[in-house]
């Protein structure tokens, strides 16, 4: 997904040395390319972004049963459990995407996410029966979880099963820059799957070049190119993840308000935020809002986004708007 062309640097710059990292995470890679000048050795700089995608997965991983996460799933209706203050960000602003979005972002689908036979739980136990999914409605009752951000831990009002695959990447990699940063680092891209984030600009002052993958269940192309600077893109299909449940392909991402998974017809949507956090959780936000409700929430908050409807050949590209305080900008006018 990432395109670079070799930095061209005037003779005055102090010499920068392009680094691709990369390393396991999340079921998946993280991967970087940094630009960093002669300093802290790679070895160090290898690790310590490694170790910052280790903290999430082990804060907020399903698929690890002794996640902090899974402390809040196990735990008894009513019961405190102490959390680090990172998951405690990433849940308020889960909530916060999914009041924003009228539930159709909803941390609490975990229940859901099994009964169709997606994560962690189905793939231990196969899928659980979808009326017994406890409630997943955090857009409308944020109460159910209450977080005390003071003594950093949360406590569950309702049988909720809850579960960040849907924001805790784009978190991951927003850790990932943060940790390049920490390091002196002013130049990089920095991605785990179809989240990515750069920081700065290339060092020769051109923008970082995304290319924006076709929705194609059977090849890899491109539908167009997004440039970003200081700016984070997120996407979610429904061309990737999907079961055949009886011949019908259905998607990873559930619709919360149908209690079933979405049937729209988007294929993708991207999302270009400040950080891969909000990129990511507005992408699925929006591809479970649909092209209508998806467009007219995206256009009212001012988000950049890149919505796709696609079946094979057949692409339209449709309603993208640029946020002013974002330098994330495109070269296609058709797509931005
Ligand atoms: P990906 O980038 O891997 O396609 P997404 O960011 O679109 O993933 O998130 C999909 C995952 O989020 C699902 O696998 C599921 O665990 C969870 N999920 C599914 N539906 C929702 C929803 N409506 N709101 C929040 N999370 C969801
Ligand atoms: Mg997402």
């Amino acid at each position: 997904m990432f395109t670079d062309r070799p930095a061209e640097r005037s003779a005055w710059a102090p010499p920068l040395a392009r680094l691709a990292l990369n390393g396991p995470t999340m079921g998946s890679r993280w991967t970087a390319i940094v630009h960093a000048g002669a300093g802290r050795p790679t070895i160090e700089l290898q690790a310590t972004l490694q170790g910052a995608v280790d903290l999430v997965d082990a804060q907020m991983s399903t698929w690890r049963p002794g996640s902090d996460l899974n402390r809040i799933n196990a735990a008894p209706v009513g019961r405190w459990v102490d959390v680090p203050p990172e998951l405690i960000e990433v849940l308020a602003a889960g909530i916060a995407v999914s009041r924003a979005s009228g539930g159709a972002f909803d941390i609490g689908v975990g229940d859901l996410v099994a009964a169709w036979g997606f994560g962690a739980q189905a793939a231990r136990t196969g899928p659980v029966p979808a009326q017994a999914a406890s409630c997943c409605d955090l857009g409308a009752a944020p109460q159910s979880l209450e977080i005390d951000t003071v003594n950093r831990r949360v406590r569950k009002h309702v049988p909720l099963v809850l579960d960040l695959s849907g924001i805790a990447k784009g978190y991951g990699v927003d850790r990932l820059v943060e940790t390049a940063r920490g390091f002196g680092i002013a130049s990089g891209l920095f991605g785990i799957d179809g989240e990515i984030r750069a920081l700065g600009a290339k060092p020769d002052g051109s923008a970082w070049a995304i290319a924006l993958e076709a929705p194609d269940r059977t090849s890899r192309g491109t539908a167009g190119v997004i440039e970003l600077v200081d700016a984070a893109i997120a996407t979610s299909g429904t061309y990737r993840q999907y079961r055949d449940v009886g011949g019908r392909c259905v998607s990873h991402t559930i619709d919360p308000r149908t209690r079933a998974p979405i049937a729209n017809d988007l294929a993708s949507v991207s999302v270009i935020a400040e950080t891969a956090m909000l990129a990511d959780a507005w992408a699925t936000a929006l591809l479970v809002l649909g092209p209508e409700a998806g467009s007219a929430l995206a256009k009212r908050l001012n988000l950049s986004v890149v919505m796709l409807r696609g079946d094979g050949e057949q692409i339209e590209r449709f309603a993208s708007w640029g946020a002013q305080h974002l330098r994330g900008r495109s070269r296609d006018s058709h797509l931005m």
